[in-house]
């Protein structure tokens, strides 16, 4: 096997600013067109909180100090923070602090998609689509998410969003940018009729045979891309067969080899464990989906260090969606159903074994709008069988870590970015709080508030 394919350094977004391909003259803030909502000089304590810290029990009563973007103090209760002149101290009273999350499979592009019946690409003008992506990914920060990891963009807008951040043109969360999509002729995204003779150029490029893989794979990377997004079977949604392969061995280890040579990462929409298999023997970082999972995969997925983005809003809201329509004795929704309750008897499993899960999902898509994301949460317990706690760690620590950022980010500890949220109650509790803006008190993102409805 390619030393590139079992080496490979995953993107440091704490690091990386805009992509530089996208800054051919980096100069930092000449765009810088954004007044931070406060600034702070001193320091800011949040005192009396019910710390989630991403990987532990809840702690009541702590303290949790930030000066400049990073938290220099976390304190324990009984413990006292000594109070220095121009600090601002916020009390909790009993609400939950927790890291920001991170939205690990996400399309800010997609807006009302499917709506029309024709190409994502084609439903607006790119124009327009960069400015509904603008507005998608300020509601995802609102949301608690402070950052997302792109997972198939249109126009290659994922690049040009963090670029935008990045220069403080808009606010919004940090991004690990998508690719388009890169497939085969004929295969899951290239539904278009031939007789229409268009192209799909803004959201995926068509490949056949290694060598077009590692073009694509090149060109998306210049275009700004630090994942590349694939599709391995159909399935999870998507009218084709999960047992067929969507993309042959040798293309696929072409990809993933040619991201990892230029340390970018792969995921690939995977459904069967064929597929899955297929997979790991290529070194893909993330399995979107996954519904065939099962022991040997997971043995191959540990080994492989590779993570999970499960995503069963997206199934679960078609077959409520079915339901209501009164479409549910169609023998189409038996398979749909089938792949659901299989992936949620499996997840506690994979979970318990070490399995690297992530949260995200299709928001975008006409079932489920932008700004529902939090029910995704949900559904991992209520349906799955998660406990909330471990969902939490998903969504904050498990997703840093797949973003390369797990020494920056993901939970709240001293010396770590100050990326995090207040919410009014205890999610380890009830997670479905988390659905509910009106309770989030604050978002804060690299020290900076990003929302603040907290009184000193
Ligand atoms: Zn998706």
């Amino acid at each position: 096997m390619p030393t590139a394919l079992l080496h490979r350094k995953k993107p440091h977004l704490a690091e990386a600013g805009a992509p530089s391909s996208l800054d051919p003259w980096p100069s930092g803030s000449y765009n810088r067109a954004i007044v931070p909502l406060e600034t702070h000089m001193g320091r800011i304590i949040f005192e009396r909180a019910n710390l989630i810290d991403g990987d532990h029990a809840p702690k009541k009563d702590a303290t949790i100090v930030v000066d400049g973007e990073r938290i220099t103090q976390v304190a324990p209760k009984g413990k006292q923070v000594k109070r220095a002149p121009g600090d601002t101290v916020y009390d909790m009273h009993g609400r939950s602090l927790m890291p920001g999350m991170v939205m690990a499979h996400f399309h800010p592009t997609y807006h009302n998609a499917g709506v029309w019946g024709g190409p994502i690409d084609l439903q607006h003008p790119p124009t327009y689509a960069a400015m509904l992506a603008a507005k998608n990914v300020q509601e995802l920060l609102m949301c608690g998410y402070t950052s997302y990891i792109g997972a198939g963009t249109i126009h290659s807008i994922d690049a040009v969003l963090k670029k935008a951040i990045a220069d403080g043109v808009l606010h919004g969360p940090r991004i690990v940018a998508s690719s388009r999509d890169v497939v085969t002729t004929g295969g899951v995204v290239d539904n278009v009729p031939y007789w229409w003779k268009v192209g799909l150029e803004g959201i995926a490029l068509l490949c056949d045979g290694p060598d077009q893989f590692r073009r694509a794979v090149r060109e998306e990377i210049k275009r700004g891309a630090e994942i590349i997004k694939l599709y391995i079977t159909g399935g999870h949604g998507l009218p084709w067969d999960p047992e067929q392969m969507a993309i042959g061995q040798d293309e696929l280890n072409a990809a993933s080899e040619t991201a990892h040579e230029r340390n970018k990462m792969v995921r690939g929409h995977v459904v069967s464990k064929k597929g899955i298999l297929a997979c790991l023997k290529a070194r893909v970082d993330v399995l979107d989906h996954a519904d065939g999972m099962d022991g040997e995969c997971i043995e191959g997925i540990l080994k492989n260090k590779a993570f999970v983005a499960p995503s069963i809003f997206y199934p679960f809201r078609l077959m409520e969606e079915a339901k209501r329509r009164g479409e549910w004795e169609n023998p189409r929704w038996r398979s749909v159903e089938r792949d659901f309750e299989k992936t949620c008897a499996m997840l506690p499993e994979a979970s318990a074994a070490g399995v690297k899960l992530v949260v995200g999902d299709d928001y975008g898509t006409a079932s489920l709008p932008h700004g529902s994301y939090a029910r995704e949460l949900e559904i991992y317990v209520k349906r799955a069988g998660v406990a909330p706690l471990d969902v939490i760690r998903w969504a904050t620590k498990n997703g840093a870590e797949l973003m390369g950022t797990g020494k920056d980010l993901g939970t709240i500890e001293s010396g770590k970015l100050a990326d995090l949220l207040i919410i009014d109650g205890d999610p380890t509790a009830d997670i479905a709080i988390l659905q509910d803006k009106k309770r989030i008190k604050a978002v804060m993102k690299g020290g900076q508030f990003e929302k603040n409805e907290l009184k000193e």
